[in-house]
């Protein structure tokens, strides 16, 4: 028995760019692909959700000249690429997957509807929903938490490259502690960089409980849906 029957995992673009911080890294695809298998088979019903950061940000666009709609389109596309390449390394070691974009552009993936999503799932296939919301102004912490609550997931797993949310950012402050456990709200009051915003109001206002925990690590997704407290688990 599993403690989660169905998540949402969101992983960073930069998570997908190792040690290089900028494009993809075929190891790092590579071993979260066997971290992901590993809950497949387990029986997990598995959503995920990449960002674009190692590839391109809309607002990092707006800086060099880019219109923010374009940019932000660009950055979508990003997480596009992100999606098929995890895509890639998830068949290569015989899980089944499907790929689902948020903007129609088959037959790159198939466009997104709540229903295929689910349909997908129950069949035994992994999910990567790929686009974000499919929308500018977004980011794809927003696109997770709408697709966890669309997919009806129990939890969203955060991977990141930390153990957890910190009092302050550990890796420039020696002195930060982690919380093993907090509030929506308390995140909000004390403004922690846990997720942006709208994600945060939005897996509140929904009851989708987050785990943020170090993805780096591997066994931890294992020891997580096997209930083992592991990372910071921010719920109502
Ligand atoms: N983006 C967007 N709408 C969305 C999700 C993403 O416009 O619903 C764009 C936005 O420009 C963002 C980029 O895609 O900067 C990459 O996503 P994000 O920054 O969330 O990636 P991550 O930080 O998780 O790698």
């Amino acid at each position: 028995m599993t403690k989660f029957k169905r998540i949402l995992l969101k992983l960073s673009g930069e998570s997908l760019a190792g040690k290089k911080g900028y494009g993809l890294d075929e190891n790092c695809l590579a071993t979260y692909a066997r971290q992901i298998r590993e809950i497949y088979e387990m029986g997990v019903q598995i959503g995920i959700v990449i960002g674009g950061g190692n590839l391109f940000r809309g607002l990092n666009g707006v800086l060099k000249g880019f219109d923010r709609v374009k940019g932000d389109q660009m950055g979508m596309l990003a997480t596009v690429i992100n999606s098929l390449a995890l895509s890639s390394a998830l068949s290569a070691i015989g899980a089944k997957v499907r790929v689902f974009t948020a903007i129609r552009m088959e037959p790159v993936g198939e466009f997104y509807s709540k229903w295929k999503a689910i349909e997908a799932l129950e069949e035994g296939e992994i999910i990567i929903i790929a686009g974000g919301t499919g929308n500018p102004f977004f980011t794809t912490d927003t696109g997770a938490s709408l697709r966890g609550i669309e997919i009806e997931a129990d939890v969203m797993l955060k991977g990141t490259r930390v153990d957890g949310v910190y009092t302050a950012d550990p890796e420039t402050n020696p002195t930060a502690t982690r919380f093993d456990d907090l509030t929506y709200d308390e995140v909000l009051s004390r403004n922690l960089k846990v997720m942006d915003l709208s994600a945060i109001v939005m897996s509140r206002d929904n009851k989708l409980p987050i785990c943020v925990f170090n993805m780096d690590e591997p066994g931890n997704l294992k020891k997580i849906v096997e209930g083992e407290p592991i990372g910071t688990y921010v719920h109502s």
